[in-house]
């Protein structure tokens, strides 16, 4: 089997050693194996990076926006073959993974429209006869680092928005994931963009990550994965001053009140606790069940979780894959342990699951009895695993869901439609679901979180600009016409 290369000054080059990349559906399924950048070609890719920078902002819009619609095109067309390899590695279902890949094409169509819109503003100055004139410029060169449960998405909109607005990119992804980072890379570097604009450096975060976090010449980093992680890029980073964006962890919230459509909400709560096997920053981890219906809801959910398929990625009928490592089943069979320890009540899964292939497969689990205080309720577990927590009355339900240090995604389900507007005021996160699963959100909008879950501008839509670029204020006093 061949490595898969680093893309380097728009050269694809071999490292300083290899990875296996394996599936977590089955140990003996080896999917590839992958270079590891060494120091000097991370060095040699931040170099050439700078240099295509200054091209590529002076590339003609039109230029500039063909070439993130051609990216977007191949990705949306090839979503099937590429949603395949996207599934074998990280584990979420084929129907997940294609809408991953399709999702990360949507984003490079996207941004190609936003290229066009970068307007600046004027104004007269407080002093006659002098113009005042704002404009946006690129960053410069920017650090993407991204992690394996999304392992094209995630990237995707923060390279898709980098690319738009003038800058030049350097890529690591997630060692664990690297074949959709590679695929990523390969249609990119199919394009007419100059050399060096875009890089891969496939490597672990210790090795690759750090060499970033510390580099020079990078002017921003946009990092999404644990809180640990980020607060250790931004530790790393903050000598430099360099602009930081951190998407980070959660721990979110599901309101279902007593007035609740019970199927809708079974539906959303199972879809929210389960969907890509818990393993997303949105996932619903704590269900906030009001009293009333209390009993009838943790049925209807408990039989849900207990009757659906978990399997290999790529069978027709799996509706949970496994999970994406030995080392994450450790942590979620841990966290069951530690459940245990604190009181609560297993209601059903909490073990490991023999599959007909050697996977990482583990049953979806839910905890019933659980205390806001308790550490399953408070640290963020990445598992199929849904902790149930009683609330008296509506105002006892928000404060159970804003009590973490998270805030990422909340919601709740309601037919009042005063519960939910109160609900959407005082919720302490990014983004508020009414009705809805807290994960699934859309790629025009602003998406992001507030205390410990993120750090820096949004990410997405409009808002992107923020981030990725620079104001710059311009005085002129152009002297008397006569
Ligand atoms: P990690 O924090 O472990 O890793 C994220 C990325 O950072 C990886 O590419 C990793 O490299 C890299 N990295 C690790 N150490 C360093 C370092 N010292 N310097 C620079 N980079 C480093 O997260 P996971 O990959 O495990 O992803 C899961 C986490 O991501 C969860 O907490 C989840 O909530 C969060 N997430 C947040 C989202 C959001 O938008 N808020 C969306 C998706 C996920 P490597 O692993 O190769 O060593």
């Amino acid at each position: 089997m061949t490595v898969a290369h680093n893309y380097i000054a728009g050269e694809w080059l071999g490292g300083e050693g290899e990875i296996e990349n394996r599936s977590p559906s089955d140990t003996s399924d080896l999917i590839g194996r992958y270079a590891q950048a060494s120091r000097p070609q991370v060095l040699e890719a931040v170099a050439a990076a700078k240099d295509a920078q200054r091209a590529w902002a002076s590339t003609g819009l039109e230029a500039r926006a063909n070439v993130l619609d051609a990216i977007g095109r191949e990705l949306m067309q090839r979503s099937q073959e590429l949603g395949a390899v996207l599934s074998r590695e990280e584990g979420k279902t084929l129907a997940e993974g294609v809408g991953e890949v399709y999702r990360a094409g949507q984003f490079f169509t996207y941004y190609a429209g936003e290229v066009l819109r970068v307007m600046g503003n004027t104004a007269d100055s407080v002093r006659a006869g002098i113009e005042v004139l704002v404009a946006r410029e690129p960053l410069g060169v920017v650090a993407v680092i991204s992690p394996w449960n999304f392992p094209m998405a995630t990237a995707a909109w923060k390279i898709a928005p980098a690319l738009a607005f003038g800058n030049a990119v350097v890529w690591k992804p997630a060692n664990i994931a690297p074949a959709s980072a590679w695929n990523l890379t390969e249609i990119i570097s199919r394009q007419a963009i100059p050399r060096g604009l875009f890089n891969l450096v496939m490597g672990s975060g210790r090795a690759v990550g750090q060499v970033l976090t510390s580099e020079a010449d990078i002017q921003g980093i946009s990092f999404t994965g644990s809180c640990e992680t980020g607060r250790g890029v931004a530790a790393a980073a903050a000598p430099r001053l360099v602009r930081l964006q951190l998407e980070m962890g959660s721990k979110n919230p599901l309101i279902v009140m007593d007035d609740a459509d019970l199927a809708r909400a079974v539906d959303v709560a199972v879809n929210g606790a389960f969907g890509g096997t818990g393993q997303k920053c949105t996932a619903s981890s704590r269900i906030i069940v009001h009293r009333p219906i209390g009993e009838d809801f943790v049925d209807r959910f408990v039989a849900r979780a207990r009757a659906l398929k978990v399997g290999h990625a790529l069978a027709a009928d799996t509706q949970i894959g496994p999970v994406v490592s030995a080392e994450q089943l450790k942590s979620n069979l841990s966290y069951v342990a530690l459940a245990r320890e604190e009181g609560c009540e297993l209601a059903c899964g909490g073990e490991r699951l023999e599959g007909e292939a050697d996977g990482y497969y583990m049953a979806p689990t839910v905890f019933v009895n659980t205390r806001s205080e308790m550490r399953v309720n408070q640290e963020e577990m990445f598992a199929p695993i849904a902790c149930i927590l009683e609330a008296e009355d509506f105002d006892h339900a928000v404060a159970l869901a804003n009590d973490t240090r998270f805030g990422l995604t909340a919601g709740i389900v309601t037919r009042s439609l005063a519960r939910a507007t109160a609900f959407r005021r005082a919720s302490q996160s990014g983004c508020v679901m009414v009705n809805l699963p807290t994960a699934g959100t859309d790629y025009h909008v602003p998406f992001g979180g507030r205390r410990g879950s993120s750090y820096g501008p949004r990410e997405q839509g409009r808002y992107a600009i923020e981030f990725f670029t620079q104001v710059k204020t311009s005085y002129l006093y152009a002297g008397d016409a006569t």
